[in-house]
């Protein structure tokens, strides 16, 4: 099979030749992210790899299909950049990567939780700077405190069970709720609780239309004052005006995010000597409660070399007229 592979990093193209050795595929890696300008490149490939900032709305859809495209393979889990029912109207097959490890993003959930409380990135700067005085660094101990899972699924659960190790209450809200989470130790809690009792919140469901805001103007009003945040699922999950108002007026404790909702004009670039245009993205980088990573938790070798072979074998099963095990329905 002909793969056109778009948003190609240098580390893409080693574990997607590496997953590719057996199987025999043709990669041809791009720079660009997909979209209506670069469409045109997928020209004549069986299958176009994706990743979470390319666009595959209607339009995009509809141009792969007339260039003979039949498959769109994710390789990450979210699939919120393809529009589904295009998809389907044009007779293209999505697969993503269900499953890889869970333990990349809960644990940098967990390194960005310990951060901002602690203080880390603050820290940081200072001794480097032979700065070694203590004020404004004070955090607090997780153990004892009330920790809100929203969206108890694979991610969400190994998030709990560290978070259960620290010593602190879990509860959680999921809109399919798991027995498997309740088997650890935490208990599912209604969404005014979660407001009310939660010392830290931290994001771990998809982003649909439902979820969409989530995090807003009047669900953080609703929130115990001085609350963490932390998303690494998604970044539409939050209303980032409504969270730079709650740090402004310090009823959301810290904010530490991996996911923006407008990244995809930013994140996977060194930008560095470019000035940033978005206001919103550079008022919270001037918080000093704020910590951004450029979606980055899910990026350890473990999770890079399974997602690469996921993509590979799902290829392979659709080259082969075989069930796809990953496909999105
Ligand atoms: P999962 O499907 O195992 O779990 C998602 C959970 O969210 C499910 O239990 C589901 O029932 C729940 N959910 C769905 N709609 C909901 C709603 N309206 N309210 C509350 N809960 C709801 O997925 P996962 O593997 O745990 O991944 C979770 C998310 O993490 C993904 O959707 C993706 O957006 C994000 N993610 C981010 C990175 C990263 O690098 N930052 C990497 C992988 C995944």
């Amino acid at each position: 099979m002909k793969i056109a592979v778009f948003s190609a990093k240098r580390y893409d193209r080693e574990f997607l030749d590496a997953a590719n050795a057996g199987a025999g595929h043709q990669l041809r890696y791009f720079d660009a992210p997909l979209d209506l300008e670069s469409v045109a490149l997928a020209a004549g490939h069986d299958a176009v790899c994706i990743f979470v900032n390319d666009t595959a709305d209607a339009a995009v859809i509809e141009a792969l299909a007339s260039g003979g495209t039949r498959l769109v393979a994710l390789r990450c889990t979210g699939f919120n950049n393809v529009d589904m029912q295009a998809a389907a109207r044009f007779g293209l097959k999505v697969v993503r990567v269900v499953t890889y490890s869970p333990y990349s993003v809960a644990e940098h959930a967990v390194a960005l939780l310990q951060a901002i409380n602690r203080k880390i990135h603050r820290a940081y700067n200072r001794t480097r700077d032979s700065n070694f005085s203590l004020d404004g660094l004070m955090g607090f101990d997780l153990h004892g405190k009330t920790v809100a899972v929203v969206g108890t699924g694979k991610i969400g659960r190994v998030f709990a069970r560290i978070m259960l190790g620290f010593g602190c209450e879990v509860i959680g809200h999921d809109k399919y709720p798991a027995p498997e989470f309740e088997a650890l130790g935490a208990r599912y809690a209604e969404p005014g609780e979660i407001g009310a009792r939660a010392d830290i919140i931290s994001l771990h469901c998809p982003l649909t239309p439902e979820t969409h805001h989530i995090v807003n103007k009047v669900t953080l009003a609703r929130t115990k004052r001085g609350a963490l945040l932390i998303n690494t699922s998604r970044g539409g999950l939050i209303d980032t005006e409504a969270a730079i108002e709650a740090l402004k007026s310090g009823q959301l404790g810290g904010l530490a995010i991996d996911v923006y909702e407008q990244e995809a004009d930013l994140f996977f670039r060194d930008l560095s000597s470019t000035v940033i245009s978005d206001d919103i993205f550079q008022r919270l980088l001037s918080f000093p409660n704020v910590i951004v990573t450029g979606h980055q938790a899910f990026f350890t070798e473990e999770a890079i070399s399974t997602i690469c072979e996921t993509t590979i074998n799902s290829v392979t099963e659709f080259a082969n007229g075989q069930p796809l095990s990953n496909e999105i329905s």
